[in-house]
């Protein structure tokens, strides 16, 4: 990276060499040498440097960290710092800060001090005391990125709202699943959130808890969030990709024109679906998240005409789409079960549930918990069974051919291509480094296994 900055910054000097002496071929020989040295100057001007640093975007840009300069320091002021702890009010953290009951009613009266009345744990603020005791300077650090400065001003204070604005980059990471999604994406180094995230996205195309297999593998590209060259958050999945059995699933983020941000296939063909896969909370399935299989719960059963998903007592049940509550009661082989009539065509029904938390008639989103997993009824352990039926009849719910989903408007489909198309390639680019890579780790027994970065 240092070497490929240098190449550029070469190649930023021999440019400016020759634009600026052939500008001023005319002029005497002494001015051509001065501007060469005037022509050379810049590349050392912080301007340049960044222009650089965005171009080589993430590696240099954390490598330029400046230390995060407080907001308009006084060099004259002492500086107190406090972090709001829960239970802490105004008056507690005044005091803490050596201030006084005089000093809050003085903040707390003047124009912006009700802001100051709803105080979070995790909030901090800094107060700058100047020579005589006063208190001349308040920042209220809500966030890193949002903050409210108080000054005294003729005996009153008044504030001013700060707001950081971070630099967004993508970053991208790969993995192949040995065991679970969960642990292949803590080895390619994914936080939690995002690892939730690419599986909700894909939750409409695959079952997590049975369809996932050893040598499946994804690939994302995310944002992440710098401040002052410091990664303190990362932002939303740009775009991912995720081969389940030999088939792989792309999807992209898309902000249409009414600003509603969505996944879509490459094509403009919604993510969402009217049914979910697995209709449950599969990251409550811990171990299960990864080769279980349907284990014969049922078999005392005779005719068992749905699908079991083992799973702790508890684990939130979903909606597997919007619909309607039918019917919800006890019985003696079903426990309690859950009934949801989807349009005219479909019905899902939830049954051995440990509690139900609708009611019949009650309308309900995809994804809404409807229940939690139990075993009551005829069950020998906790799990959910799920029944799928089209038009009165008995489907498998893993294999029935589901409606199809939404394209984006036509109306749209240029601005998204536009959109899209270069993150899609940036996604593919980025894969195609990581197995050139592997291919020349060939001989390490590592080669193939999760890749970070
Ligand atoms: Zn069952």
């Amino acid at each position: 990276m240092i070497a490929s900055l240098m190449q550029k910054a070469t190649r930023f000097l021999y440019l400016m060499l020759n634009v600026f002496p052939r500008r001023h071929l005319i002029a005497a020989s002494v001015v051509s040498c001065c501007l060469l040295i005037l022509a050379a100057y810049p590349v050392s001007d912080a301007k340049a440097n960044k222009q650089i640093s965005e171009q080589l975007a993430i590696p240099i840009q954390a490598a330029i960290i400046e230390t995060p300069a407080p907001i308009n320091i006084e060099p004259s002021l002492r500086w107190v710092e406090q972090s709001v702890g829960s239970g802490d009010s105004l008056s507690t953290l005044f005091s803490r800060a050596k201030l006084s009951a005089l000093d809050v009613y003085k903040v707390t009266s003047s124009k912006d001090g009700k802001l100051l009345r709803d105080l979070f744990p995790g909030e901090s603020f800094r107060f700058g005391i100047n020579q005589s005791g006063e208190l001349e300077e308040l920042h209220y650090i809500q966030s890193r990125l949002v903050s409210r400065i108080y000054n005294l001003e003729d005996d009153s204070y008044s504030s001013e709202l700060k707001e950081l604005e971070p630099d967004t980059l993508l970053s991208y990471r790969e993995g192949i699943i040995n065991d679970s999604l969960y642990l292949s994406g803590q080895q390619a180094n994914l936080p939690d959130k995002l690892i939730m995230e690419l599986a909700n996205i894909f939750a409409w195309d695959i079952d997590f808890v049975f369809d996932i297999r050893q040598g499946d593998s994804f690939a994302i590209l995310f944002e992440e969030k710098y401040l002052d060259g410091e990664m303190f958050a990362v932002g939303d999945i740009i775009a991912a990709s995720f081969t389940n059995r030999g088939r792989t699933y792309d999807a992209v983020r898309y902000t249409d024109s009414s600003g509603s941000s969505s996944y879509y296939t490459p094509e403009g063909l919604s993510m969402r679906k009217a049914f979910l896969r697995a209709p449950l909370d599969i990251f409550r399935i811990s171990s299960g998240f990864n080769l279980r299989r349907k284990h014969p719960i049922h078999k005392m059963i005779k005719a068992h005409r749905g699908v079991d998903y083992a799973a702790p007592r508890g684990t939130p049940v979903f909606s597997a789409g919007d619909g309607k509550v039918t019917a919800t009661g006890y019985s003696k082989a079903n426990g309690n079960y859950v009934f949801v009539q989807h349009g005219q065509t479909y019905v899902t029904k939830y049954l051995h549930l440990n509690k139900k938390k609708v009611r019949r008639g009650q309308t309900v989103k995809q994804r809404q918990v409807i229940g939690t997993v139990g075993s009551t009824g005829y069950a020998t352990g906790p799990h959910l069974h799920y029944e799928f039926l089209v038009n009165g009849v008995h489907r498998n719910p893993r294999t029935v051919k589901l409606p199809q989903a939404n394209p984006i408007s036509a109306t749209e489909l240029a601005a998204f291509k536009l959109a899209t198309t270069p993150v899609l390639t940036q996604l593919a680019q980025s894969g195609t480094t990581i197995e050139l890579a592997q291919l020349e780790q060939a001989s390490s027994p590592q080669a193939g296994a999760a890749n970070a970065n």
